[in-house]
């Protein structure tokens, strides 16, 4: 667990089991836990193939109620005369049973949701029922965008409409003059607040979205001259997600409540402050600053944005505001878990094979050199007094030599002096050279001086492991920004792991990777991994991944989504399967693109009987050929195990 920084960031919902198999406590510290090596065995008796996405239900209900529970805790420890009312941004997880779990276990506290376009706008309005919660509209608006909304109002709704850019007060003062009525309006102000992070750039005057404090300004005066401005309610700010540092919320939170006040003191209602998303996610489990974590918690974050708010209302003796966030990172991030199988791994033999008749003298010396090797490593050689230097230096001198001897062989084979099976074993000599000395470095005490060089070696040693998946499709934030996500073998963790690797997917990208992991507390480009047994299965789990990984993965060399399944636990222990969501079938994806399946499979009946009538191909193979040809259209667009 230490080793993959499980303990760390697996914090309370992962952790490792007595039979080294990763556990899952689905509602962290408050009892049940799934073993989640069993699970995937009995999801895939039930045909569910892998990589299979597993979404805990429970663990979204958690994250809900930890996220009110620290915003409770907050408002009693300031005394904040005012509430918390959260939204989930529909855009972090658009998918229909994610977002009806989250409005039905969010009822309780009036939980809303967030939208960002039209298409997130119809899923907000026909989810959440509940005419106390928020439906935050954010995004470009069209006047058809704004009407929705207005009407939305007299359904029972509460939209607040967010005047992001400064033309559309013109758009929202047309619609509602066209309709008699108004939607609740926002406006979202451009802080020049500082900001860190990979999504810095949210902030400042440059910023996508966001009004300046001149057009602040005129779009309050417009909205008077209008007769809207009792309309005006929110005051909405977002500066990025994933924020890394709690000093630059804390600047932000101080900009906004003043501005907040001037909005009150220019005559709007107002009462809601909308501090937008960002609260972060310790994807490595360090709680730094860096970009794959915190230098904060959830409590610390709730206390921030409560006690700077009341801080700036208090000396304005204004009420302070329903205090409401659009996090979705820290809501969706934990919930699921993608699991994905190995199909092999590439590497290098430790094998040397036998020596031949009268070999060549490049071979013959880099033979000595392994034997020369091997015997240090056994510790046949005697060394001096300063043993392990000794050993050290001698093993340098050796490697010095292996690549000499594996140059002069290379060139001798560009120059046609070494058949292509010399060529494979001084190769396969060289690497077995280097395998026996990363042995015996390993062998050394701590501390022992090893110079970089051949500190090298092990990660030179680095197996591919190749996953059956798509990183496009599953974690495309990994190719796309280096995000960093836990990613682990889920069984085996009581096993020592004696090999170096990465990841390659499916795809034939050599993007196609994943070569970032927590080892130890540090990022690292290779993890520590097992051999592959012949015959039994490595599952791999992506953690921390709930959040736009599925909606941002794309069809890169048309691999669909995966299988994913919802999980619950049940009310007697184990567990129920809610929902099933079964992947892309091949014949999709295939439609994603225009393509007509039954065109493509007549076209190639047609190909067949031609071949079959030129005396090319056999019946049998003909049908066959057909048999798969329906079949892969039929299934999802992986690799069979
Ligand atoms: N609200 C707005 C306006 C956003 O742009 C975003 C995402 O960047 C969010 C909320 C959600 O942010 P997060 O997932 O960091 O909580």
């Amino acid at each position: 667990a230490a080793l993959y920084g499980l303990d760390r960031w697996g914090e309370p919902y992962f952790g490792v089991g007595a039979r080294g198999q990763v556990i899952v406590q689905p509602r962290g510290d408050r009892g049940g836990s799934l073993d989640l090596v069993e699970l995937v065995r009995e999801l895939q008796g039930r045909d569910l193939t892998l990589p299979l996405l597993i979404r805990f239900d429970d663990i979204l209900e958690d994250r809900l109620e930890r996220l009110h529970g620290a915003f409770e805790r907050a408002i009693a420890q300031y005394g904040y005369n005012g509430r918390y009312q959260g939204v989930f941004p529909v855009k972090c997880n658009q998918q229909r049973h994610v977002v009806e779990q989250l409005v039905e276990s969010g009822r309780r506290w009036h939980f809303g949701l967030e939208a960002g376009s039209k298409a997130e706008l119809l899923i907000a309005l026909s989810l959440l029922d509940d005419p106390d919660a928020l439906l935050i509209c954010n995004g470009y608006k069209d006047r058809r965008y704004i009407e929705t909304a207005i009407l939305a109002r007299r359904l029972g709704r509460q939209p607040v409409v967010v005047i992001e850019q400064a033309d559309e007060v013109e758009r929202i003062i047309a619609a509602s003059s066209a309709l008699g009525g108004a939607p609740f309006i926002g406006i979202r102000a451009k802080l020049s607040a500082r900001s860190t992070g990979r999504w810095g750039s949210s902030v400042g005057e440059r910023a996508k979205f966001g009004l300046s404090i001149p057009d602040v300004l005129t779009t309050v005066e417009r909205l008077r001259e209008a007769g809207l401005l009792d309309d005006l309610r929110l005051l909405h700010f977002h500066i990025g997600s994933q924020i890394n540092d709690i000093a630059v919320l804390k600047d932000a939170l101080q900009e906004a409540g003043q501005i907040y006040a001037e909005l009150t003191r220019l005559g709007a209602p107002m009462g809601f402050l909308d501090v937008g998303g960002g609260l972060g996610i310790d994807y490595d489990g360090s709680r730094t600053a860096t970009a794959a974590s915190t230098n904060y918690s959830l409590q610390n974050y709730a206390n921030d944005v409560v006690a700077t708010i009341r801080e700036c209302c208090e000396p304005h003796d204004i009420r302070p505001p329903t205090l409401v966030s659009e996090s979705g990172r820290a809501l969706a991030s934990h919930f699921s878990v993608l699991v994905f199988d190995v199909l092999g791994a590439g590497g290098h033999s430790e094998t040397v094979p036998p020596p031949a008749e009268g070999e060549a003298l490049i071979l013959r010396n880099l033979r000595d050199t392994h034997a020369l090797i091997t015997a240090i490593a056994a510790g046949d050689l005697e060394v001096d007094a300063a043993g392990e230097r000794a050993v050290v230096e001698r093993l340098q001198e050796a490697w010095n030599d292996a690549l000499k001897f594996k140059e002069d062989a290379l060139t001798a084979f560009r120059l046609g002096y070494l058949s292509l099976p010399e060529r494979a074993t001084a190769e396969r000599l060289t690497w077995a050279s280097c395998q026996a000395i990363a042995r015996q470095l390993e062998g050394l005490p701590a501390g022992t001086v090893i110079p970089q060089e051949l500190q090298a070696l092990p990660a030179a040693l680095a197996g591919t492991y190749y996953g059956n998946l798509s990183v496009f499709r599953s974690a495309p934030d990994t190719w796309a920004i280096d995000q960093l996500f836990p990613v682990l073998p889920i069984h085996r963790l009581d096993e020592r792991p004696t090999r170096l690797g990465s990841f390659a997917d499916l795809t034939c990208d050599s993007d196609g990777k994943i070569a970032r992991f927590i080892d130890r507390g540090q990022v690292k480009p290779l993890l520590e991994l097992h051999g592959l047994r012949p015959g039994e299965p490595y599952w791999i789990g992506l953690f921390l991944g709930g959040a736009y990984q599925e909606v941002m993965g794309n069809l890169h060399n048309l691999f669909g989504s995966t299988n994913a399944v919802h999980i619950r636990l049940a009310a007697g222990g184990g567990y129920r399967v809610d929902h099933v969501v079964r992947g892309n079938t091949n014949a999709e994806v295939l439609e994603a693109m225009e393509h007509d399946p039954d065109l493509l499979l007549e076209r190639l009946r047609l190909a067949s009987e031609q071949a079959i009538g030129r005396g090319d191909l056999a019946i049998s193979d003909a049908r066959r050929l057909m048999a798969h040809l329906k079949a892969s259209l039929e299934q999802t667009t992986y690799l069979e195990a």
